[in-house]
């Protein structure tokens, strides 16, 4: 089976990105033994994605390793407060990964205000230091104020998607993973892979 670096150390994103993308072997960083902090200092999700993909091929080839590498940025766009919180997601509070922290400055910020958001993924897959394949999907919802489901990742459990008429928290992964921003970008990078081979 086809080796793939995912460029990510987020548990619930190597969890999901493995259930979608199964016709391929996901090494994470720790398979890889890298261990260092990628400062995500872009200012779009496509930027963002291209530092971490770049940072680890770049890795790979030092230690003499020619796999492709796939990298993930997303995040969640709310339409009242100009698509906040972003490329700015995970660490919307300050602090990086306290969701419980994101979420509740998420709700003071939206406060009487239209609660319309999507989450957001752009996927890039580079094969080499020159070429690469870029995705995005996207996936709508509602923001709301209580919180219902599974609290452990990021805004699932206060966004009510369309899709499904349940928070992300409260839905099953295989639900979540039919309609989810990542399976949808996932879906067009799979289908462009297929194209190209
Ligand atoms: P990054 O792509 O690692 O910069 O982080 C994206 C951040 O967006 C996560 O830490 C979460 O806060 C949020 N996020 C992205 N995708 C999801 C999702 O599927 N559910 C909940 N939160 C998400």
């Amino acid at each position: 089976m086809k080796k793939v670096v995912l460029a990510s150390n987020n548990k619930h994103k190597i969890k999901e990105i493995k259930m979608i993308f199964n016709d391929v072997e996901i090494l994470t960083l720790k398979d890889i033994d890298y261990n260092d902090e990628i400062e995500e200092s872009g200012s779009t999700f496509l930027e963002n994605a291209l530092i971490k993909a770049k940072t680890v091929k770049k890795y790979l080839i030092e230690k003499g390793l020619d796999y492709p590498v796939l990298a993930d940025d997303s995040g969640l766009c709310c339409e009242a407060i100009d698509l906040a919180p972003g490329v700015y997601s995970a660490r919307y509070a300050g602090v990086h990964d306290d969701s419980a922290a994101n979420r509740a400055k998420l709700l003071k910020e939206l406060k009487d205000k239209k609660r319309k958001a999507y989450f957001t993924c752009t996927l890039v897959y580079l094969e080499d230091m020159n070429s690469y394949i870029y995705k995005e999907g996207k996936t709508y919802g509602t923001i709301i104020d209580d919180e219902r489901g599974k609290k452990d990742f990021g805004y699932d459990c206060i966004f009510l998607s369309d899709d499904l008429g349940v928070t992300f928290g409260e839905a099953s992964e295989e639900a979540k993973n039919k309609v989810s921003h990542r399976f949808r970008a996932l879906k067009g990078l799979k289908e462009e892979l297929k194209k190209r081979s």
